[in-house]
């Protein structure tokens, strides 16, 4: 069967945002901060009005293109993930760093092809294919490769084993899986979502006042994220392997092993690779947006299921080791999550192993140095009249206590500089 792809941007390519006009001053005060993360939750509340499209710097941004109706404003100002994010524990274990959550466990794919293209352990995929294969849901939601740009990203709706599979992996660019879900809310299937924490954040904060969205999705994954790279940071990763985005037919930025190569097929079929620490440490890592820098929830707080990397790893996250057999880290953050998780292992779906919470902060060093660095970024933003994203109940304060003096005082000078340069050229943070 097809793939069904949702469209989530335009194709145009509309120059620099410095000339865009909005007139929701919610848009415009995500645009004057430059917090949007594109998660395209404005473009789902307003279809006709908002669309998504790829700047020419490389990231998917609103353009707002008629006047928003009082309830559309509304939706958008409480589900924008670039204003604000409230979460409650509500009765869980409730880490500083790591969020509320039910059970921690690492482990993998039983199916060693699953775990082969995964991008870790093939933790997501699995799980996934086990709602498809037990029919508690009908379809689910995630990214793959656009067909026309094969470094940039799409929405894809798979419905069997097959196309599952074929979007596993991190793909380090930018995605909106929401602004295509209208036409799915409206219909008669089920789904489980797979995106970015930001999107699993927009996607709960929707549901509050659309019935649609848990009736329709009863199943919200997500995984650890330390940021999007511009489709920029590709087309450098592509240009370094000595082809061009022109020349390539295929490109997969990581998973075929863990932590996998990022590979760029050229359309005469020659594949070219380069590690994992010298396509994110040496290029992607450098194209960010800025909403990803000032992030309170890179590690799925509002999802049921996340996953992430659960490597013995360098202080900068890189794993000590060239290739390995993967195995993911399962954070199960609602009763719901942990359920389906134990459901998936009795099925032979996932192999779990117990996990030692207090080493997660060794295993993801990044996770936690922006956590810690968190309050005293957005001070520098605060004091220099940059707006920043509101947070409630994201432990800022107690994690910034985490971190000594000197660190606080380098993120703040750091910030504090970024945010004046970015002023004084009269440009904005992207
Ligand atoms: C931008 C980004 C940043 C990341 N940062 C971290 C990190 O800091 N620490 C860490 O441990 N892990 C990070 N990861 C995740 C990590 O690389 C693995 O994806 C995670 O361990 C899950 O592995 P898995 O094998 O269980 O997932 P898989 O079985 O490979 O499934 C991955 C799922 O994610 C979906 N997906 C891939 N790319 C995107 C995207 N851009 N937007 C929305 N959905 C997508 C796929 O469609 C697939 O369904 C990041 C991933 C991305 C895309
Ligand atoms: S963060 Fe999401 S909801 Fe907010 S402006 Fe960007 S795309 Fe729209
Ligand atoms: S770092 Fe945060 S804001 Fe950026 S893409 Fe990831 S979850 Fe979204």
């Amino acid at each position: 069967m097809r793939v069904f792809v949702i469209r989530q941007r335009d194709r145009t390519d509309f120059g620099d945002r410095t000339d865009m006009q909005f007139s929701s001053p919610s848009l415009r005060r995500v645009d004057a901060g430059g917090l949007c993360s594109g998660c395209g939750a404005c473009a789902l509340a307003a279809p006709e009005k908002i669309k998504m499209h790829l700047t020419r710097s490389g990231y998917l941004r609103p353009v707002q293109s008629a006047q928003l109706a009082d309830g559309e404003e509304a939706a958008i100002r409480s589900a924008c993930p670039g204003l604000s994010l409230s979460l409650s524990s509500d009765g869980r274990t409730d880490s500083v760093l790591w969020g509320p959550y039910v059970s921690m466990k690492t482990g993998y794919a039983v199916s060693d092809h699953v775990r082969q293209q995964g991008s870790s352990g093939g933790g997501i995929t699995a799980v996934a294919i086990h709602l498809l294969k037990t029919g508690q849901v009908d379809a689910i939601i995630q990214t793959g490769a656009d067909s026309a740009i094969p470094n940039a990203n799409a929405a894809v709706v798979s419905t069997t084993v097959d196309e599952v599979v074929r979007a596993a992996g991190s793909r380090y660019a930018p995605s909106a899986p929401l602004a295509g879900l209208g036409p799915l809310l409206d219909g008669d299937r089920t789904y489980a979502f797979v995106g970015k924490p930001c999107d699993a954040a927009a996607l709960r904060a929707m549901a509050r006042t659309d019935p649609r969205i848990d009736a329709k999705i009863p199943w919200i994954l997500s995984f650890f994220c330390a940021g999007v790279p511009s489709l920029r940071g590709s087309d450098r990763v592509i240009e370094a392997l000595g082809s061009t985005p022109a020349d390539t037919a295929a490109f997969r930025y990581r998973g075929n092993g863990w932590p996998g190569r990022a590979t760029a097929t050229a359309h005469d079929g020659t594949e070219r690779s380069m590690t994992y620490h010298d396509s994110w440490g040496n290029i992607l890592s450098r194209h960010l947006q800025h909403r990803c820098k000032v992030c309170a929830d890179g590690t799925g707080n509002f999802a049921d299921l996340v996953c992430a990397d659960a490597w013995e790893c360098d202080e900068d996250g890189y794993p000590l080791f060239e290739e390995a057999d993967g195995i993911s880290l399962f954070v199960a953050r609602t009763a719901k999550g942990a359920a389906l998780l134990a459901e998936a292992e009795a099925a032979d779906s996932v192999k779990l192993r117990e996990f030692d919470v207090s080493t997660l902060a060794s295993m993801q060093p990044g996770q936690t140095k922006r956590r810690r660095a968190l309050f005293a970024r957005m001070l520098a933003l605060r004091l220099t009249l940059k707006p920043v994203p509101s947070y409630r109940g994201l432990s800022v304060t107690a994690a910034a206590r985490q971190n000594d003096l000197r660190s606080n005082l380098v993120n703040f000078l750091g910030m504090v500089r970024r945010s004046l340069k970015t002023r004084l050229s009269g440009r904005n943070f992207e």
